[in-house]
């Protein structure tokens, strides 16, 4: 029998994908997810429980029917912009609901956890690449609440002897490359989906949120991620946990930085459309820089990204958008 793995936001963008992924790699992915964000039409690889992490009759009865090894945990509010207008959703959803998880995996023996964590949780960091262990201070809400749970894990990993790798994505970009899946978000506030939509006439133009950062184009930096490889790295901590290695904490990016403007040019070389922008003023809690060291993910996990190039993520994504 293929091992089960609760997948909670299994309609999500990037959990849609890992279960593609899981699915691939042997095990029989769950989706966990109150479709509040997800859809249901991403939900191909395994069955769907429609529910929300605070509703612990429906989340025990899910790990009663499946009876997971490991659990997943996608299911999160991720937009930065919205946290700063209402953190106590952030924190409530976020924190609360993991655990609301967490408390549920323990009634069920379930000890190995793997995190959707972000690179907002190190705020505005000092000038360089971002290493897997530098100091973490973020700047919104988002960011916060996300490092709040990487904290209560280490604590559960103490008392209770839960094991986790902790995952912190850079900019998850881009689409299956079957195109069975890719990202939709409502409303979309995300920089790639936009310029395409602007590739495609459906958007006058893109709003460029300031211009005058210090960075090379005074435009933010941000280390664009394959969503295909990221769900990757999710089957490789999975097997990392599976194999009893210990608990970690890394980056997930490429290390190499693109600047909003280099986005623009991108869809234009790629769709052969030009794309009208507007400098509009910078987005609160945006920081200038964004750029991961990926150390640990490839050394601990043999992470290599294979299509986190700008170039292969626009044509994927380019090419999902268009079949929608
Ligand atoms: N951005 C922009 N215009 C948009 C959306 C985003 O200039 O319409 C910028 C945003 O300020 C950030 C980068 O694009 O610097 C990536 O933003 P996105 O919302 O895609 O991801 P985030 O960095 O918030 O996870």
């Amino acid at each position: 029998m293929q091992p089960v793995v609760l997948v909670t936001g299994g309609a999500g963008y990037i959990g849609s994908h890992t279960c593609k992924a899981l699915h691939g790699a042997g095990y029989a992915p769950v989706s966990y997810d109150d479709l509040e964000r997800g859809h249901v039409s991403a939900v191909q690889w395994g069955p769907l429980q429609v529910g929300s992490l605070q509703d612990q009759a429906t989340l025990r009865r899910a790990f009663e029917t499946y009876r997971p090894i490991a659990v997943l945990h996608f299911a999160a509010l991720a937009y930065v912009g919205e946290s700063m207008q209402e953190p106590g959703r952030y924190y409530t959803n976020n924190v609360g609901g993991t655990l609301a998880l967490l408390e549920a995996m323990r009634d069920h023996g379930v000890d190995q956890f793997v995190f959707s964590s972000t690179c907002a949780t190190f705020g505005v960091p000092a000038a360089g690449r971002i290493g897997d262990d530098d100091d973490q201070h973020p700047i919104n809400p988002y960011g916060s609440s996300k490092l709040m749970v990487e904290r209560i894990l280490r604590d559960y990993e103490t008392v209770h002897g839960l094991r986790s790798v902790v995952l912190r994505y850079f900019n998850a970009a881009g689409a299956d490359p079957d195109v069975d899946i890719g990202e939709r978000h409502e409303p979309e506030t995300h920089l790639l989906p936009l310029v395409l939509a602007a590739a495609a006439g459906h958007l006058e133009h893109v709003e460029v949120f300031g211009d005058d950062y210090p960075t090379p184009d005074g435009t933010c930096v941000r280390d664009y991620v394959h969503v295909s490889d990221l769900a990757d790295a999710h089957v490789r901590a999975l097997e990392h946990l599976r194999a009893g290695g210990a608990s970690l904490a890394c980056n997930l990016g490429t290390g190499v930085g693109a600047s909003v403007l280099e986005v623009i040019d991108q869809v234009e070389r790629t769709t052969g459309r030009s794309v009208a922008r507007c400098v509009r003023a910078r987005r609160e809690g945006d920081p200038p820089e964004l750029v991961a060291a990926v150390e640990r993910a490839r050394r601990d996990l043999g992470w290599n990204p294979s299509r986190s190039d700008l170039a292969t993520i626009v044509e994927d994504a380019w090419r999902w958008y268009r079949s929608g």
